[in-house]
């Protein structure tokens, strides 16, 4: 093959597949899948078309649907400039996590999206960047973290505060320790409950904001997990001295359409699927005070 055909064939499989119907699942293929906990698996998809994957910005989510067993929403957790592949991490808590973790390589799996807001990861720019996760929650901010750390230059501090349930529950070990290790990068974890062998920290992820260096003025707080967690880290960071509007936070709710047609998502006067799944503390703040929402 000449390196211009070459070329040609690559630019073509790099082109973003557009999809002109947001309710028709494309068909994509596993790739891989990675086991990364007891419950939670990583699965690598790409088009079975050998096009480019749908292009996404860090924190918007897929429909996910297994054929013949349901359709699910599933955050984008991969590298935005991977343009070849859609990267997803699932935690199995049913029928449709189960069989989408029970996939095997080569089978197809249908995909509608990228769906929802993204991560204003661009507001960051000349600030600190507060990634907090909580459990699965980290899966959606994996993308800002590989965005930030891809142009370090235009940021400050990297701060990933993250607490799961036990050490056997902690994602991404591996890459916890590689950014842990990157210049002006600092990664806390801790776990709900360590058990004996446990060296590092046990609490809850708020218990980490002593230890974590950033500036307050000069930073914006990203934060996903269980509401109960993200109610307290919006709180904790706001009297610290952040700005409202500087904390964002992703919100879950069940969805079936994703395109704020079926209502399924509502959560005041928002529907997740489009108005979200992230908002800002400032626009949560008056419905996470109403705990039946
Ligand atoms: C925008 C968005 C992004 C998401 N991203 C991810 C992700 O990256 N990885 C991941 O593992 N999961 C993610 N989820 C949650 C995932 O969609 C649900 O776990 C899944 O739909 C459960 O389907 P199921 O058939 O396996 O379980 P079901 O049998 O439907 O439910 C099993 C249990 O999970 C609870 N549950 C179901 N859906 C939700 C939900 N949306 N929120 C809270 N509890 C729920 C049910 O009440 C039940 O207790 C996301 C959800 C949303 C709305």
């Amino acid at each position: 093959m000449t390196t211009a055909v070459a070329a040609k064939t690559k630019l073509k499989r790099m082109e973003p597949r557009m999809t002109t119907d947001p309710m028709l699942p494309e068909p994509y293929r596993v790739r891989q899948v990675v086991k990364e906990t007891a419950d939670t698996f990583t699965l690598t998809l790409e088009p079975s078309s050998g096009a480019g994957a749908s292009r996404f910005r860090p924190g918007q989510f897929s429909m996910l649907w297994v054929f013949g067993v349901g359709e699910l929403p599933i955050s984008i957790s991969g590298d935005p400039a991977e343009s070849d592949r859609l990267v997803y991490t699932v935690r199995s808590v049913g029928q449709a996590t189960e069989a989408l973790v029970s996939r095997e390589v080569s089978e197809e799996v249908g995909v509608r999206g990228p769906f929802g807001t993204g991560w204003p990861v661009e507001k960051a720019e000349g600030c600190d960047v507060l990634v907090i996760a909580g459990g699965i929650g980290l899966a959606p901010l994996r993308p800002v973290i590989y965005e930030v750390l891809r142009n370090r230059e235009k940021y400050g501090r990297l701060v990933i505060l993250y607490g799961a349930r036990s050490p056997r529950d902690v994602l991404y070990r591996k890459e916890l320790t590689a950014w842990a290790r990157q210049r002006d990068t600092q990664v806390l974890t801790t776990v709900d409950y360590g058990g004996i062998s446990w060296r590092g920290h046990v609490g809850v992820v708020t218990t980490l904001f002593k230890q974590a260096r950033f500036q307050t003025a000069r930073s914006l707080a990203y934060a996903c997990g269980p509401e109960i967690m993200m109610r307290f880290v919006a709180r904790d960071l706001e009297t610290r001295g952040l700005a409202r509007e500087n904390i964002y936070l992703s919100m879950e709710r069940n969805m079936k359409c994703a395109v704020g047609f079926c209502g399924h998502c509502q959560y005041g006067p928002h529907f997740i699927c489009k108005d979200g799944p992230i908002f800002s503390y400032d626009q949560m703040r008056p419905l996470l005070e109403k705990y039946e929402l």
